[in-house]
């Protein structure tokens, strides 16, 4: 059972949607659809609904692009791939990873040593019900086709943002001066005490002194709206919000 996801437009054709404790983003063009992540396993029917509730069906989604193969960002993708067929784009080096030759995630034990801070006992519970602990593989998962902005609805460029996981990607949309940031660059987490942009907490990402520098590859783009994978969406300066977030660090 997921969470009734909360879904914001953004700007014409742009919508963040926040499921169970995660965020996908639904990028419109005519009759075509961007769909980038796609929440835990339990949210495949919410993230069907809520392309219904802004006038499209699965079968309209021309790509899916990820931004890293976490059970959070790529669950959905399980149960909606047996309803229409599209690609699913990650970097090259991820591809790895969503295959399944590879894990680089929190465990179980991860979380169950933290059970006793706050935010943490809620956290688990909902995400065990949206299947957080299946094990989801995308065996035709593939690589971007070329470099640069992608031809699909949003345009939206691959920006390498390595560290949560090793093949992590954002994506810069040049048209809305967005940048939609997976993991690399968050702005809360139910886990967390602070609002506002930052870094998830080390024990969740693969190797975190790169996830530093990556932010790096945020603060060079012209953007001024931050669409994060956990957390509320960001108005403001990119590379402010990554200072923030290394003023925190
Ligand atoms: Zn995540």
């Amino acid at each position: 059972m997921a969470s009734r996801p909360v879904v914001t437009r953004v700007a014409d054709g742009a919508y963040l949607v926040a499921g169970t404790a995660v965020n996908w983003v639904v990028l419109t063009d005519g009759d075509a659809v961007t769909l980038i992540d796609a929440g835990y396993p339990g949210d495949a029917g919410a993230v069907e609904a809520v392309l219904e509730g802004i006038g499209y069906r699965i079968g309209q989604v021309e790509a899916v692009l990820v931004t890293h193969a976490h059970i959070d960002h790529v669950g959905g993708l399980s149960g909606l791939l047996g309803r229409a067929r599209f690609p699913v784009y990650l970097s090259e080096r991820e591809v790895h990873h969503a295959r399944g030759e590879y894990r680089q995630s929190a465990g179980p034990a991860d979380v169950l040593g933290r059970l006793w801070r706050p935010g943490f006992p809620g956290w688990a519970l909902s995400i065990l019900r949206a299947g957080a602990l299946r094990h989801v593989t995308l065996p035709d998962a593939r690589p971007f086709p070329g470099p640069g902005p992608l031809d699909l609805p949003g345009r939206p460029v691959p920006v390498p943002t390595p560290g949560h996981t090793s093949g992590h990607s954002a994506y810069h949309l040049p048209d809305l001066g967005a940048v939609v940031s997976g993991d690399a660059l968050v702005t809360g987490h139910p886990t967390s005490p602070a609002a506002g942009p930052q870094l998830l907490m080390p024990f969740f990402s693969h190797d975190n002194a790169l996830a530093a520098a990556s932010l790096d590859a945020l603060t060079a783009l012209d953007a001024d709206l931050l669409l994060p994978g956990h957390g509320p969406l960001h108005r403001g300066p990119v590379r402010e919000a990554v200072a923030r977030a290394r003023e925190r660090a």
